[in-house]
């Protein structure tokens, strides 16, 4: 880990702890409130639940340290995206998204952005550039995208988009920001899912929006207090708590990654293999550039559906489970949903299961799956 991440790191543990009176808990205390108490002028004190909460802003706070910039949260991923689109775009603009990245981001747009008059092109993450981005109002980029694990320049999408006079928005979820910070590398917005590894235990839903730009952010909390698709004070704290150990996981996690996918590329049983942290992976010059860590997602093609079925179900430490991010490896048949991926392409999850442990539990399913 880079110094400043390591400084995001230490500081994210004492930022509430920074503020507290004597006798105050030491951990985040969860506010659940619809109403506060509030006699005479009501500027500048908590008015109703539905735009203000304690716990959340600590849990933004906290998501807004490790951004570096000013951060709103969601109730889901989903819920931070759809709200950049509709609060952000009107009839008559273009948007442009990757053709290979989160599959519900294309269908919330062809479903619900098309009927209100906004444009829609696609593109492959892994050729973004080709094309440019003259006519977008919006330019959303997913890198690297989920599942495919392709990457795009995103210092030099961000400055073309700007050029053409248009906004960039980057989905980092499959980073989290102490694997790649896009607003650093000039993306004007960005979205993420903390459903995955900022959550991280797989019992919680929960996205964030963070932007520097105050118009875009002012924007974003109408939008969030007038549609009341608000975050629930409880998963909040779940997250805040989550948070405190991410950097600790997150390593972890990738640095297992990074090993178990030098010994699959090797492995008899593998037919393909994705991680953007191998040289000889396409995505490997982009993701040096741009990405501090590599991530802990590895796209692993085995050589039949069967063969992939097997695999995931036969390795005691994989659960066949969609999503990813937990601490609990887990692992999916992306063609399962339709993605256009080979039959046998599994997306793997790399949790925080020791790493001798996990290698000798995927080494022998692989060998059963293939035999
Ligand atoms: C999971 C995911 C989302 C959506 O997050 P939810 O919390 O499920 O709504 C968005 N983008 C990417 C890249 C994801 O992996």
């Amino acid at each position: 880990m880079n110094d400043r991440d390591s400084k995001k790191a230490a500081e994210l543990l004492h930022l509430r702890g920074q503020r507290l009176a004597k006798g105050d808990p030491i951990a985040l205390p969860l506010t659940l409130a619809s109403m506060y108490h509030l006699p005479g002028d009501p500027a500048g004190h908590p008015g109703y639940g539905r735009s203000d909460n304690p716990t959340w802003e600590t849990a933004e706070h906290a998501i807004s340290h490790l951004e570096g910039a000013p951060a709103l949260l969601f109730p889901s991923g989903m819920g931070a995206i759809s709200a950049v689109f509709l609060a952000l775009l009107k009839a008559g603009d273009r948007v442009l998204l990757p053709s290979d990245g989160y599959y519900a981001t294309r269908v919330f747009a062809e479903r619900f952005l098309k009927g209100l008059g906004i444009g829609i092109d696609t593109r492959p993450t892994r050729h973004f550039e080709i094309g440019g981005f003259e006519g977008y109002r919006m330019v959303f980029v997913e890198t690297p995208s989920n599942p495919g694990l392709e990457t795009c320049d995103l210092a030099r999408v961000a400055a073309s988009v700007r050029a053409a006079g248009g906004i960039s928005v980057v989905d980092n979820t499959t980073m989290t920001p102490f694997g790649q910070r896009p607003l650093d590398l000039g993306a004007d917005i960005v979205v993420a899912a903390d459903t995955k590894a900022p959550g991280g235990h797989s019992d919680l839903l929960s996205g964030h929006v963070a932007s520097k730009d105050d118009l875009t952010l002012n924007a974003l909390r109408d939008w969030r207090r007038l549609s009341g698709a608000i975050p629930g004070p409880f998963e909040a704290w779940l997250l805040h708590r989550s948070l405190e150990t991410l950097e600790m996981r997150f390593d972890r996690m990738c640095t297992t990654a990074g090993i178990l996918a030098e010994r699959l590329a090797d492995h008899g049983a593998v037919a393909g293999l994705r991680y953007p942290g191998l040289v000889a992976d396409p995505a490997y010059a982009v993701a040096a550039r741009q990405m501090a860590r590599f991530g802990f997602l590895i796209g692993v093609t085995l050589k039949s559906e069967t063969a992939a079925e097997r695999f995931i179900d036969g390795c005691p430490l994989l659960r066949p489970a969609t999503s990813f991010g937990g601490v609990h490896s887990s692992a999916e048949r992306r063609a399962r949903w339709g993605d256009a991926v080979d039959p046998g392409f599994v997306r793997l999850s790399v949790g925080c299961e020791p790493l001798d442990e996990l290698w000798r539990a995927i080494d022998m399913a692989l060998r059963a799956a293939a035999g």
